[in-house]
């Protein structure tokens, strides 16, 4: 992978993200979306969520292989003290990361078991934020490694094994996109290799069972009115999925995926991610990404990871 395609797939989950703040919350059909706009949160247009503003402490970390405390304060600095935003303000943090962030930093439990393990906590403000740690993985050939962490950096937040599954899942995609599989093919394989990869984790197979229509053969001829686009962490990977199977571009993704109302920052961001790692050739639209806020800040993260991930491989 070269350093302008991980740059590109990072910027196309800040675009997407971006593009879907306005209607976040929104009724699908409601409203339609293809350019940036100002809306729900009454940020500038461009402006960002906090699904970047938790992906850039990542890139940071692993950019300087920190552990997992250092992670918590860095997104401690996000949630109480502005760090890490477009526009100086913290803006819409979901319940499960701001209890979990809560639990590092007043109640000094350990990193790793300051998520929700609840199964009202599966929304998707764990698998938000992860798109780095498969770039970064993307040479790991072991997938009990990979699976490990994708495990230790989702418990941060969410620690419900369905939570953790979807970050499997996800994760597990890329993986396979960066290296050379297209995502139907991925979508056939990754049943079994997880279920072989998970043997005697009981409590985590029997949660592969919620994704089971993502690995249809038919799932791209789902309905758009079947495809649910709540925050809940099935709901989420579902949807951008779909979104990415029904579309030949980065952009027409992106666009299919913003105007299916409710999460919309969150599913645009997380389908925009897939579509870039898909479509490695393709780019995210150049003017979508100009109008972003805060790109010095953006940079200062993305361009020297891009370039520390690259090979020439
Ligand atoms: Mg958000």
């Amino acid at each position: 992978m070269r350093a302008y395609q991980i740059e590109n797939i990072l910027y196309a989950g800040v675009v997407g993200d971006a593009l879907g703040v306005p209607v976040e919350f929104e009724k699908r059909d409601s409203y339609y979306i293809d350019s940036m706009t100002t809306g729900t949160w009454e940020q500038p247009a461009g402006s960002w969520s906090d699904d970047t503003s938790f992906t850039l402490p990542l890139i940071e970390n692993l950019m300087t292989n920190k552990s997992y405390d250092d992670l918590m304060q860095k997104f401690v600095n996000y949630m109480f003290h502005n760090e890490y935003t477009p526009n100086g303000v913290a803006f819409g943090i979901g319940n499960t990361c701001a209890k979990a962030l809560r639990n590092w930093s007043v109640n000094h439990y350990p990193a790793l078991e300051c998520g929700d393990p609840s199964v009202e906590a599966n929304g998707n403000g764990a698998l938000m934020r992860l798109a780095p740690l498969a770039i970064h993985l993307a040479n790991e050939k072991d997938i009990s490694k990979r699976l490990d962490l994708e495990r230790e950096y989702t418990s941060l937040t969410h620690r419900h094994p369905r939570s953790i599954v979807a970050s499997y899942i996800y994760l597990e995609i890329i993986h396979d996109l960066l290296n050379g599989c297209s995502l139907r093919s991925s979508l056939d394989n990754l049943p079994n290799r997880l279920t072989q990869a998970l043997q005697g984790r009981f409590d985590e197979l029997k949660e592969l069972s919620y994704f089971e229509a993502m690995f249809q053969p038919d799932f791209a001829t789902t309905l758009r009115k079947e495809i649910k686009s709540s925050g809940y962490v099935v709901d989420t990977l579902l949807a951008s999925t779909w979104s990415v199977l029904n579309s030949t571009s980065i952009d027409g993704a992106v666009i299919l995926a913003v105007n299916l109302g409710e999460d919309t920052d969150t599913i645009a961001s997380i389908t925009a991610t897939l579509a870039s790692c898909e479509n490695l050739s393709d780019h995210i639209n150049d003017d979508w990404k100009s109008q972003l806020q805060n790109k010095p800040l953006l940079d200062k993260f993305i361009k020297p990871f891009a370039k520390k991930e690259a090979s020439e491989k």
